[in-house]
């Protein structure tokens, strides 16, 4: 009878322990599958971070109307891909990608596509057979270096320096007005480069609101520089611009000018940083100088889109 009583309870309970066992998988599973939904469905996407390099096989975006090109569909391909992964030193610094200098080459092969789209590829193949230069369409370092020369060559100071000549700091210069300094900056310049400076302010706000927008835009951050005042400051600050405020900066002569042409989040309107030199090739003023200010005598240093000299007297 104990037994019987005992048994009966025994089975009563591995009963219960079957049901609580079915009950505890079912629980289990459907936590499982619940949590499973969830993580599909709020997985975060890989996106790159900001400022991250871009993923191995960049998309070329669709071509506007007007930049369509029979048979330059690869090399635009191409550019697309070098125009943000090639890895280069053009100017003594490794960077990568050649989107900074988009405008600069834009203006120098005469086309306003984008520097992915086929028809750039066709200009800029155009451009490269004019220069007997493979006319394949495609932006490499060779091609870069043809551009760059004939920038660069426009500016007299680095025809000087090919033949070891340093000029002669400026005899006499003028006061710019304060509003005409960035953030009220008491800067001088040649007299002559002054008033070339000022025709094209004015142009430039008459011509492009976005520029008029902004009362900073195009005010001198730095115009002429002592040589004295910048070896005392490469001295005593260690800030020697990467040595050329001691040796010869295009500074001295009062034709050279740091213009304001808007700065990236974070970074000062002269951070040479890669991001903000990018950042500074998309703006408005940037883009209308390098289309415009040739018309008053101005040419750029590739490097430094705020940098600019007046090319209307000799240094
Ligand atoms: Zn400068």
């Amino acid at each position: 009878m104990r037994r019987a009583f005992a048994a009966g309870v025994m089975v009563k309970v591995s009963n219960a322990l079957k049901f609580l066992g079915a009950v505890a998988a079912s629980v289990a599973l459907l936590l499982l599958l619940v949590l499973r939904v969830t993580s599909c469905a709020h997985a975060p996407r890989q996106q790159p971070a900001p400022g991250a390099t871009p993923p191995e096989v960049v998309e070329r975006r669709p071509d506007p109307p007007g930049c369509v090109s029979a048979g330059w569909t690869a090399a635009a391909q191409a550019n697309a891909q070098n125009l943000k992964r090639q890895a280069w030193a053009p100017f003594g610094r490794t960077e990568v990608g050649w989107e900074t200098y988009a405008p600069l080459l834009q203006r120098e092969v005469g086309t306003a596509c984008p520097p992915d789209s086929e028809g750039f590829a066709a200009a800029f193949a155009a451009w490269q057979d004019e220069h007997n230069l493979s006319p394949d369409g495609v932006v490499d370092e060779t091609d870069f270096q043809f551009v760059k020369t004939a920038i660069q060559t426009r500016r007299d100071m680095v025809k000087l320096s090919a033949q070891g000549i340093c000029p002669e700091t400026a005899d006499e210069i003028a006061a710019a007005r304060t509003d005409e300094g960035y953030m009220g900056k008491q800067v001088h310049l040649r007299p002559g480069a002054l008033q070339a400076y000022r025709r094209m302010v004015a142009a430039a706000r008459a011509e492009d609101p976005e520029i008029a927008a902004d009362p900073r835009n195009l005010t001198i951050f730095s115009g002429y520089r002592s040589p004295s005042a910048d070896a005392a400051r490469c001295a005593q600050e260690g800030n020697c611009d990467g040595v050329r405020r001691a040796r010869c900066s295009p500074h001295r002569t009062g034709l050279a000018m740091d213009l304001y042409v808007g700065q990236a989040p974070g970074y000062p309107p002269d951070s040479s940083a890669d991001p903000n030199r990018l950042f500074m090739s998309k703006t408005p003023t940037y883009r209308w100088l390098v289309a415009n200010a040739g018309r008053f005598g101005f040419v750029n240093y590739p490097f430094e889109p705020w940098h600019w000299e007046w090319t209307g007297e000799q240094p």
